[in-house]
């Protein structure tokens, strides 16, 4: 479609990647196949200055109305702020991407506790949740006024949100990125950045969110009174996962949709294509058949990064075995970039409601290790090959008992060697996941409140404000 009007989507990144933004690109793709909008995506840093930034803008829009959209905000204040400075000097100013619905809208009952996070909406113009497509009416439309569709939120009369079901997801919006669209700032200027691993979707969501279950979580071990106190939750999916509430299950992609978005992968300098994540936390299953089908079109790839949960991996063994077998043919590499192992002990891995248990997650680590020694080209598994796994501490639920487990565990299997980061990452609840329920419900029987960080409720000691 001609292009006639400008659109930049801001997104979080870190500083020194070269990852792509497959949400943000797939989102600026449909934007540019379907509306009259020039659509760029800018990958910011928190080092980024934001004034310079403003510049060059500035300096892309010209003439043009500025309509920037927001995604993977990652709770980034100096992302937020921005935005507000945007919509405050007449830009239009979209909050999508993961939790834009609940981001938007603010905690649960905020207005009635003044502590509570109230949401991002004096900071946007709108929100958009779901389907990126959803935005292509409103964008071909003279905007006379405020847009109306499936997934939109808006702030209506007294601030009250006003919200619109999302449309479910199309396939037929999956399949193209234009991974060539990324941009950083550069000496003040827009500057194209090269993607050196992009993403290719295959689920949507998680299976483990699939159905609800009715399950109890302890309280933090520093409220424990004499008798261990619970708080009963109807949950999807691990209890700390944005994922799980903000998708839930979706599906599998038809592996022909998987292929096409692969063919669309740019090439390195050896003509191969670049390394991609699949995004499935089972991919397994599907594995073999979508390599061997890559090499019968002759799409030549390099590696395949993997990140799942240790129960489908230990399941998962035997085409797992199969799809090294075929990558040792296609001289390509399988990097079982992250597994959620989140824990060494069962009590947290139970409140976490990771479905999964310590002795699951040490028949994963020894089968990674194993599959090393039998195919060492092809299959890399260890933080030194560029692996980053799942390990969630300091948890509310961390007691001695707890430790000496975890400690257990980590001697024995020699974790720190290759399987645990080098830096654990602590427990984060995000306002909207399961967790936030069940540290509302203690603040109301205990009387007490958490400090909120954002749209993050801390849980530690230092965070409970004085009554
Ligand atoms: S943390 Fe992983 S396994 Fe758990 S619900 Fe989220 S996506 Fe699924």
């Amino acid at each position: 479609m001609k292009h006639t009007k400008k659109m930049a989507i801001i997104a979080g990144y870190f500083a020194g990647e070269t990852y792509g933004l497959l949400g943000p690109q797939m989102a600026a793709t449909i934007i540019e196949e379907h509306t009259p909008y020039e659509c760029i995506v800018i990958a910011v840093d928190r080092g980024d200055d934001k004034t310079l930034l403003k510049k060059a803008l500035s300096d892309y829009f010209g003439a043009h109305e500025p309509t920037v959209g927001f995604s993977t905000l990652g709770g980034r204040q100096d992302l937020i702020d921005l935005a507000k400075e945007l919509k405050q000097e007449g830009a239009v100013t979209i909050l999508a991407g993961p939790q834009a619905d609940t981001d938007f809208r603010g905690e649960k009952e905020w207005r009635s506790y003044p502590h509570r996070f109230p949401g991002l909406s004096s900071s946007f113009s709108f929100a958009l949740h779901g389907p990126a497509e959803q935005i292509v009416p409103f964008l071909k439309e003279p905007r006379t006024t405020l847009p109306a569709g499936p997934g939109f939120l808006l702030t209506g009369k007294k601030g009250v949100i006003l919200s619109n079901a999302k449309k479910p997801w199309d396939e037929g919006f999956l399949t193209r990125v234009r991974w060539g669209n990324l941009f950083r700032l550069d000496q003040g200027m827009l500057t194209n950045h090269p993607v050196a691993t992009a993403q290719v979707l295959q689920q949507i969501g998680c299976p483990h969110a699939s159905r609800p279950r009715q399950i109890e979580i302890d309280y933090p071990v520093s409220m424990q009174k004499v008798k261990k106190q619970r708080v009963q939750l109807l949950l999807r999916g691990c209890s700390f996962c944005d994922v799980a509430i903000d998708k839930g299950f979706h599906g599998v992609l038809d592996r022909e949709k998987v292929l096409a978005q692969i063919s669309g992968l740019p090439e390195a300098e050896d003509g191969r294509k670049i390394a991609f994540e699949l995004i499935n936390e089972n991919p397994l299953p599907g594995l073999p058949h979508i390599l061997t089908q890559a090499g019968e079109r002759d799409l030549r790839l390099s590696q395949v990064n993997l990140t799942m949960r240790a129960d489908w991996l230990v399941q998962g063994e035997k085409q797992l075995r199969e799809a090294l077998a075929i990558a040792r043919k296609m001289r390509i590499r399988i990097l079982l970039s992250s597994v959620g192992f989140e824990s060494f002990d069962d009590e947290i891995l139970k409140n976490l409601h990771k479905g999964s248990t310590v002795e699951t997650n040490l028949l994963a680590v020894r089968l990674m290790r194993r599959l090393k020694e039998l195919f060492p080209f092809q299959w890399a598994y260890s933080k030194a090959e560029g692996a980053v796994h799942g390990f969630i501490h300091p948890t509310p639920w961390d007691t001695k008992e707890t430790a000496a487990h975890i400690g257990k565990a980590m001697d024995m299997y020699r974790l720190a060697s290759d399987i645990l980061p080098n830096r654990s990452v602590p427990l984060i609840i995000h306002h909207a996941s399961s967790l936030g329920e069940w540290i509302r419900e203690v603040e109301t029987r205990e009387k007490v409140r958490f400090e909120r960080y954002g749209s993050v409720i801390g849980w530690w000691e230092e965070a409970r404000l004085s009554p």
